[in-house]
């Protein structure tokens, strides 16, 4: 049998996330290229490929990842097929700033839970761990379970920090009330990320939208007083079709629970806490396993009963709720924070679409020079208000953003396609058009709602038909548009 070589390259892309590329290294046969996202795919794929031979290129910035492959290749014997060639000579250019953006990005997703649908099958991205004495057995098995972008999360001064992610994250200065620091350790650089931390009914009572300008916060909603505000802005957004900047910006810490089923990343174990500590920034952590429980059972063994086990505590087997529902593990079943939990899911259903358009705005925001308006708004539709196809019969017509959000900000219109995930603006009367569509009516009835609403001629409305036409497709709409006489 021939003897294969395979080439792998661990590449940062422009975000200052890792790739990890393995290709054939034959001239007689086709190039067949993979990427490779977590070490347990890469080393199932070497098992497959046992008799062949994979060459690694070890660089200043891959050397960590290259590191845990070694390492990772000893515990499973297969040392001899790795053949190392140490090139510091740069062969990719070096990023000139170190990506911690993208990391202190990531670490506000493990604090919002919103992770993208991406991550959730490519093994833990973030672990946190209270108190790191786990031994080298579970040290190597977490290892292999993880994306090679992982990040180690602490509360704590490590000793030894550097054998699971290719960041480090320490959570600081929790005693002062209201701020934490985050420091990132990357390669050699250290980055400090002052964030404020606070109860949202604090937040919303207390005047704190100048502290918008200045660090990025994060709210939460534990009590009583955060479920009556965050229902109270719920049900405004469902009335109004309006959000304001200054309820944009924040995140909201383990969003996700109030996000659509899709977003709960539990059962994947994308977000990992082994501690003894059952609270991170002072409040529950979904998963937190002790170290005893790892050893006994496999990680994937340990998540999937854990699931089970607690979807069974949950009584939520027979919720209306439930198709949408997370039936999230962070609450006591029977408690009161429970029950006012799953009366907001229940009674206001609009809650994940609220998280959703929320999302989406925040993003456009972020990119806007004139956020610092708190006080702007963005408007939009919903089921029970028509910001844009105001015909009397489709008023309370429900409305869906599976396809894309029409929104506008200081009176111009936008669209945001999910698809693409992009944002594009628009015209109020292709708004218009594209809301009338979205509502399933017909372009005859819109073209009707046009000429006695705004006096439009025929022309007009076939021409912005065509200028339409490529957004049509884009959104996925341009079957609807029907002929019409
Ligand atoms: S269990 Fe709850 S907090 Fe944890 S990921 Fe799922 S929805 Fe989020
Ligand atoms: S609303 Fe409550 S009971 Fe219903 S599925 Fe969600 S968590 Fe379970």
């Amino acid at each position: 049998m021939e003897k294969l070589q395979f080439v792998i390259t661990i590449t940062q892309d422009a975000n200052g996330l890792f790739e990890m590329r393995v290709a054939e290294k034959s001239p007689n046969s086709k190039l067949r290229e993979m990427v490779f996202q977590s070490y347990s795919q890469w080393f199932s794929f070497m098992k497959r490929n046992s008799l062949h031979q994979f060459l690694l290129t070890k660089t200043d910035k891959n050397a960590k990842i290259i590191d845990h492959i070694l390492r990772l290749a000893k515990e499973h014997q297969m040392e001899d097929q790795i053949f190392l060639i140490e090139n510091n000579n740069h062969p990719y250019p070096l990023l000139e700033v170190p990506p911690f953006d993208t990391f202190i990005n990531g670490f506000r997703t493990f604090l919002t839970g919103l992770y993208p649908h991406t991550y959730h099958y490519t093994k833990v991205k973030h672990l946190f761990v209270h108190k790191s004495n786990l031994s080298p057995e579970l040290k190597m098995s977490l290892l292999n379970n993880s994306n090679i972008n992982s990040s180690y999360i602490s509360q704590e001064e490590e000793e030894d920090d550097n054998w699971f992610g290719i960041a480090q994250i320490r959570i600081e200065n929790q005693q002062q009330m209201e701020y934490f620091s985050a420091k990132l350790q990357l390669n050699q650089h250290i980055h400090n990320q002052p964030f404020v931390f606070m109860k949202l009914h604090r937040y919303v009572t207390a005047g704190k939208e100048d502290l918008l300008l200045d660090k990025p916060i994060f709210l939460t909603i534990d009590d009583q007083a955060d479920l009556d505000v965050f229902s109270q802005l719920v049900m405004d957004t469902f009335s109004k079709g309006q959000m304001k900047i200054k309820n944009i910006i924040p995140s909201f810490k383990d969003e996700c629970m109030w996000a659509d089923k899709s977003m709960c990343s539990l059962r994947t174990g994308t977000r990992l806490a082994i501690s003894e500590q059952k609270r991170i920034l002072d409040s529950p952590i979904c998963y937190s396993f002790n170290h005893t429980e790892l050893h006994h059972q496999s990680l994937s063994r340990l998540i999937e009963s854990e699931f089970t086990k607690s979807f069974i505590q949950s009584g939520c087997k027979n919720c209306p709720a439930l198709l949408n529902c997370p039936t999230c593990i962070r609450l006591q079943p029977e408690s009161l924070e429970k029950e006012q939990y799953c009366n907001i899911r229940r009674e206001q259903s609009f809650v994940t679409d609220y998280v959703k358009i929320r999302n989406i705005l925040k993003t456009f925001v972020h990119n806007k020079e004139n956020k610092n308006d708190v006080e702007a708004s963005l408007y939009f539709s919903t089921t029970k208000v028509k910001k844009f196809y105001q015909r009397e019969r489709v008023l309370t017509k429900e409305i869906n953003y599976n396809d894309c959000l029409i929104f506008s900000f200081h009176d111009e219109d936008y669209i945001y396609i999910n698809k693409e995930l992009k944002f594009y603006k628009i015209n109020r009367p292709l708004a218009i058009v594209i809301e009338g569509i979205l509502l399933n009516d017909s372009v005859e009835n819109i073209y009707h709602f046009m000429l006695e609403k705004y006096h439009w001629k025929r022309e007009m409305f076939d021409k912005l038909l065509v200028i339409g036409d490529q957004l049509f497709k884009k959104i996925g709409i341009a079957n609807r548009m029907e002929v019409y006489d």
